[in-house]
């Protein structure tokens, strides 16, 4: 059981899976105003880049669940560097339908909303992890401006451009699902290409070492293509953020 593996080659070397920078996830944590011992479960984990400098820098215990192997491995070895092995554990497995035994004060799926079928059945998922009062955390793309064609949304990545919303209306969207929107941090232009840029000097350096693989062919053409790509449609034409919810 993994993901498509050509993740696992173009962000094996990224702590922080998503459009948002070191910093931008500290100002995540310190919005939240986290307690020490606050629980938090996270669905779709990645590297565990935010359970592991959360549980340094506020103290909370946290689970994380992620389907890749490879991940799972370096945020283990997050949670050694940074000293907090005590405090959070990565499960590697599918976080389909996955369930806290013992509920959690915040509940995140940062980009990986497909784990529960979109947004609403993530949400849906997550509720069921969480204490009264909980925080849900939601990390979701929306469109800045939206593409003139369907072709466009593609380029981005989107299966169409139904697929996402313009700010406010997800905002309004998370309303009409009975949450009141209580925080939010946004990826920024600068911060997307911290995210993508840095994929494109793995993979160059990837295909340095295994120029024979089966993949590489894959890998090549996904770095021939991806500048302008990025630049010219996902760069300019797709937000992404995280959102803290709480039920009405
Ligand atoms: N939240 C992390 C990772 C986001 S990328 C971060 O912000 O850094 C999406 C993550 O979802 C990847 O780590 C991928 O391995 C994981 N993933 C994809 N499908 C999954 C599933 N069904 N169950 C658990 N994790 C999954």
């Amino acid at each position: 059981m993994d993901i498509p593996r050509i993740f696992n080659v173009t962000e094996s070397a990224h702590r922080i899976h998503n459009p948002l920078t070191p910093e931008k996830l500290a100002t995540l944590g310190a919005a939240l105003r986290l307690e020490p011992g606050t629980r938090v479960l996270d669905l779709g984990s990645g590297s565990g880049e935010m359970l592991c400098t959360w549980a340094r820098n506020y103290g909370i215990r946290g689970t994380g669940i992620d389907m890749s192997q490879l991940f799972t491995e370096q945020a283990k070895r997050r949670a050694g560097e940074l000293g907090v092995t005590d405090l959070v554990e990565f499960i590697h497995k599918d976080a389909a339908g996955c369930v806290a035994d013992e509920k959690v004060s915040v509940a995140a799926c940062v980009g990986a909303t497909w784990i529960g079928g979109g947004v609403a059945g993530t949400i849906e998922l997550l509720t069921k992890s969480l204490c009264t009062g909980g925080i849900i955390l939601i990390g979701e793309p929306y469109w800045l401006k939206l593409p003139e064609a369907e072709d466009i949304a593609k380029e981005c990545h989107a299966g169409s451009i139904s697929d996402f919303l313009l700010l406010p209306e997800l905002l309004v969207s998370f309303g009409n699902l009975g949450y009141d929107v209580v925080e939010m941090v946004l990826a920024d232009q600068d911060s997307w290409d911290r995210y993508e840029a840095a994929k494109w000097l793995t993979m160059r350096r990837w295909l340095e070492t295994n120029p024979d693989d089966d993949f590489a062919k894959e890998v090549r053409s996904e770095l021939t293509s991806a500048p302008e790509r990025y630049t010219r449609y996902t760069r300019e034409y797709l937000g992404w953020g995280v959102f803290a919810l709480m039920s009405r």
